[in-house]
């Protein structure tokens, strides 16, 4: 017997906020994975939660004491086009637990049956996409970016009907909440006002409560999602992340990676790579990550505009001068995260342009993104390890001339070489959830049964920053680059 210290804030909202739903019980629950360090924070016995009545509760088989189970209500702006009414279709929100540290985390099943919300889906999911989302959510944590995490994935024993009959899987995920930028435009596309304020002061309660006593607490709220946006994007793009699916249903208000679906990282550096089969018009492609946070933002500013000020002219200048900010703030982390790959400090004149210069010549030479930052390193050591580098250009003698200026600046730093290059390493993983091996890890658990790429990946992407010399096929780059990649949700 446990008890989880469940304490729900979302079922105090009113009732038109959400459905209350318990998940559906499954056929055969066996644990894959569970996070033992993240349900010890959160405050549940990992021993518990591995055993039967924690994977009863995992798979949804139980709704432990103190739980409210609900789907939520949203909206959202799918490929631009909006959609009224979404909601969680195949996820039961558990309800929240506050960690050691105080900190507010909601526990999810995604894939735990049919909701109010389901429309025509099965309220299921597919073990690959489950593992994709367990393995890379992890590494994003890893890498030390904002996200949602895995706490555990269960198989239920039961087929889900895609283009072919696949093995079933319910995730249990972990968010400081799952409230998103289409669930301010549910209330505001029904012109219910009082919702959209109910739900701002929940949030600001939430997540922003140094915003709650300032004097305009909706402009400082939509600053603060701007700002923690922008930080997420940049971040996004100097891993290489390109998530895939940046509807505004799947953009978090508190500012984690959230939806984990058609996701994948570069691995030859070009703005224009989309990996997503529903994305045939690179609409949310790596290098328009920024523009389309943006957009969604803006969506966000006339959900909230009624907040702003009293008349609608002062309110929209207010929500203007709330989204030009978001530019000069991913700039400023854009810019100063690349000056860090490259050893340098952002304010030296040049480093920018010589990042840009870099980047242009990746681009055109299909160089690796991940190897070419984490080779760097070692170059900024040793200059015979320009080597490594040039070799992932197609035409080496395009980094060579690159390297001659990078070196000039580096000279400026007077920085030590071994001192550099070790604050490089920091910032540069030599490790990221490639393409080709989660393709694989999911081929194997889903064909094989073999869970064992599974755990390897997922140790290996738990120290990205780590030589791990024993696991170096993991870094490689795959052969011929893969331009053809696709991935699936
Ligand atoms: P997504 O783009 O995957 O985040 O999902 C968009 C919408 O479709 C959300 O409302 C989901 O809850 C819903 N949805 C996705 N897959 C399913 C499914 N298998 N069954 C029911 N609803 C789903
Ligand atoms: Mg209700
Ligand atoms: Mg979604």
């Amino acid at each position: 017997m446990t008890t989880i210290p469940f304490d729900n804030s979302y079922v105090r909202l009113p009732d038109r906020f959400f459905v209350r739903r318990a998940p559906t019980p499954v056929a055969a629950p066996r644990l894959i994975r569970m996070n033992r360090a993240l349900a010890a924070n959160l405050g549940m016995d990992p021993d518990w939660l591995a055993g039967p009545a924690g994977v009863g509760m995992l798979a949804g088989n139980s709704v432990p004491e103190g739980a409210e189970p609900i789907a939520t209500a949203y909206a959202g702006h799918q490929f631009g086009n909006f959609v009224p009414q979404l909601g969680d279709g195949r996820a039961v929100l558990l309800g929240e637990v506050v960690d050691r540290d105080g900190q507010r985390h909601d526990i999810q099943l995604k894939g735990a049956g049919p909701t109010p919300f389901s429309r025509r889906g099965d309220g299921r999911a597919a073990l690959g996409p489950v593992l994709r989302e367990y393995l890379v959510s992890e590494a994003m944590a890893a890498l030390g970016i904002p996200t949602t995490r895995a706490l555990a994935a269960v198989a239920t024993g039961e087929l889900v009907v895609r283009e072919t009959r696949l093995p079933g899987a319910v995730l249990a995920r972990v968010a400081a909440s799952h409230i998103r930028v289409g669930t301010f435009q549910y209330f505001a596309a029904r012109g219910d006002a009082e919702a959209v304020r109910t739900l701002a002061d929940h949030v600001l309660a939430r997540h922003y409560p140094e915003a709650s006593s300032a004097e305009h607490p909706y402009r400082e709220l939509l600053d603060g999602v701007v700002a923690r946006q922008a930080d997420l994007v940049a971040a996004w793009l100097l891993v290489g992340f390109v998530h895939g699916v940046m509807n505004t249903d799947n953009m978090s208000v508190a500012g984690e990676t959230i939806d984990y679906g058609p996701c994948a990282f570069l691995d030859a550096y070009d703005p224009r790579t989309s990996f997503s089969s529903i994305d045939a018009h690179g609409r949310y492609a790596y290098g328009q990550q920024p523009g389309i946070a943006l957009w969604n933002l803006t969506r966000l500013a006339e959900a909230l505009l009624p907040l702003l000020a009293e008349d609608e002219e002062a309110a929209v200048a207010a929500a203007e001068a709330a989204l030009a900010g978001f530019g000069p703030r991913f700039e400023k982390a854009y810019h100063d995260g690349l000056a860090h790959k490259l050893g340098l400090s952002a304010d030296r004149d040049g480093t920018v342009a010589l990042a840009d210069d870099l980047l242009a010549r990746m681009t055109e030479n299909r160089a690796d993104f991940t190897l070419t930052f984490r080779r760097l390193c070692d170059a900024a050591e040793r200059p015979e390890a320009d080597v490594g580098v040039r070799d992932l250009f197609v035409d080496p003698t395009e980094y060579d001339a690159w390297a001659v200026g990078w070196r000039k600046l580096l000279d400026e730093e007077g920085r030590n070489p071994a001192a550099t290059a070790s604050a490089m390493r920091t910032v540069n993983p030599a490790f990221i959830p490639r393409n080709h091996h989660v393709e694989a890890m999911i081929a194997a658990a889903v064909e094989q049964g073999d869970f064992g790429p599974f755990e390897e990946l997922l140790a290996v992407l738990s120290r990205p920053y780590d030589d791990q010399p024993a696991h170096a096929r993991y870094a490689e780059a795959p052969q011929g680059g893969r331009a053809d990649y696709r991935t699936f949700c």
